[in-house]
Order: structure tokens, then sequence, then C-alpha cells
């Protein structure tokens, strides 16, 4: 029998067990870095070596970084269903914990490109990319990582696969940066809704939602289980 496809959208929140802090833990800051200093191709061109410092911190926090029991339980639900995880976060602690199937819409913070030719990705060693460090035409590397402003080039891909799912789980996301939080309306109204947070925001239209306000941690495991246990 053809397995049940479940599309799994996640944010911030589900690494916040993992140590890395969410987007909004401090209003209109992002581990003390004002966002439109750090992530947008205005503050890149006025301030490189500032935007670089910000996300050499980063990648050196996600390498340090362990994926945690939410991060597990998703694939576990890979043993039943037809699993694609869209996430919103720069970490690779789904890549770690062991989903196969993997959308990153806002880019890869262990992964740097070119200035000149975007499709020119590089996966680095370790965490720093130094101003000076450049690609094979001889250009500025830069984080590969979608800023404010700038397209979403995964976000055709996750909407078709949002739109032909059997169940969509979110987890740990404000669903307040667009385009990525307007996925959810590409989901059949019909189809069973999870979201597991434990502040839920900006639900209202959500259609069959079952909010879990639990952590990640606590109630995405306990999710996957009844899933399974359906199945
Ligand atoms: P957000 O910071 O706007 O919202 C985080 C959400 O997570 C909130 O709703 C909060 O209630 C919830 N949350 C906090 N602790 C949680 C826990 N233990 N379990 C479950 N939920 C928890 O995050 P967003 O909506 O993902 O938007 C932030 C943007 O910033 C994204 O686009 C992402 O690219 C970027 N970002 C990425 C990372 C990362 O890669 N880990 C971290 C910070 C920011």
């Amino acid at each position: 029998m053809k397995k049940k496809r479940i599309a799994v959208f996640t944010g911030a929140g589900i690494s916040a067990e993992s140590g890395i802090k969410t987007f909004r833990d401090i209003d209109g800051l992002w581990e003390n870095y004002s966002i439109e200093e750090v992530a947008s191709p205005q503050g890149w061109q006025k301030n490189p070596e500032l935007v670089n410092e910000f996300y050499n911190l980063r990648r050196k926090q996600v390498l340090e970084a362990h994926p945690n029991a939410a991060h597990k339980a998703l694939v576990k639900l890979e043993k039943k269903f037809d699993v694609t995880i869209i996430t919103q976060n720069i970490d690779d602690l789904h890549e770690r914990a062991g989903s196969k199937q993997i959308i990153h819409l806002h880019g890869e913070i262990r992964k740097v490109r070119s200035t000149v030719k975007s499709s020119l990705i590089y996966t680095m060693e370790g965490w720093e990319l130094k101003i000076g460090d450049r690609c094979e035409m001889g250009s500025q590397l830069r984080p590969h990582i979608v800023w404010f402003g700038e397209s979403v080039p995964m976000m055709d891909n996750a909407m078709s696969m949002v739109s032909v799912a059997d169940i969509l789980i979110v987890v740990g996301t404000s669903l307040n940066v667009y385009p990525a939080a307007g996925l959810l309306g590409y989901a059949d109204r019909n189809i069973p809704k999870y979201l597991v947070d434990p502040n839920p925001q900006n639900t209202g239209s959500i259609s069959n939602l079952t909010i879990i306000s639990e952590k990640a941690g606590d109630g995405v495991p306990r999710l996957v289980e009844e899933l399974l246990n359906t199945a």
C-alpha cells in the first residue's frame, strides 16, 4: 500500500532545546544583533565584516549543537510515512538526526556561495569564513542564506510538497516570516494539521488544526508515537 505523505514545517523553536536561540527571544534582535543589519543584502553591502562575523558565530554554535528528541522523533515517522521536512532553519540538525528529505527555505549555515554566481555553492569544513575567501571565479564568498528581500528559490518545491500532503505537522514557528508562513495555505483544507509550540501564534486561519502547546522535545515524540500507532 502507498504510504501516506506527511509534510513537516519547522522553525527556530525545534532547535531551541539544542541550545540554538530562536529569532525573537528578544524583540527585534537575533542574538543581540539587529536583524536588518545582519540579514539583508543592504546590511552585507554596508558592513560585510559585521554580517560575516554574525554568521561565523551562528556556524560555530550549530557545529557545537546536537539534534534533540524532536529532530530524532521525526526520523522515526519515516518507518510508516513518506516524510518531507520543510525547514526555515539554517542549521543542519534535521540532517544530522537522519531525516532523508529536507528542504531548506532560508539557506544553510554550513554552506557558502559565490557573490557573482549563486549556483557556485560550497560546504565549509570548519566555522570560519574570512573576508578575502573567494569562489573559483575570484569573487568574495558569502553565507548561503536567504536574506530579507531576497527570493526564496525552494518555495515552489515546498508548496508542491505541502499541497499533496495527507497530514501536516508544524513545529516551533511564529508564522511571522513570509513567504514561508504562507505555505500552510497550500495544504488541503480537510487534512489533519498539528502545531507543536508552547506559545502558538498566528493560527487563526488554519483549518482542522490541533494545537499541542508543548515544547518540541515533549510534544513531537508523543505526536509521532500517536501517528505511528494509528497508521
Ligand atoms: P521565531 O523565532 O519567529 O519563532 C520561534 C517559535 O518557536 C515561537 O513561536 C516560539 O513559541 C517557539 N518555541 C520556542 N521554544 C520552543 C520549543 N522548545 N519547542 C517548540 N517551539 C518553541 O522563528 P521562525 O518562525 O522559525 O522564524 C525565524 C527565522 O529566523 C527563520 O526564518 C529562520 O531562518 C531564522 N532562524 C533560524 C534558526 C536556526 O536555524 N535554528 C534560529 C533562529 C532564527
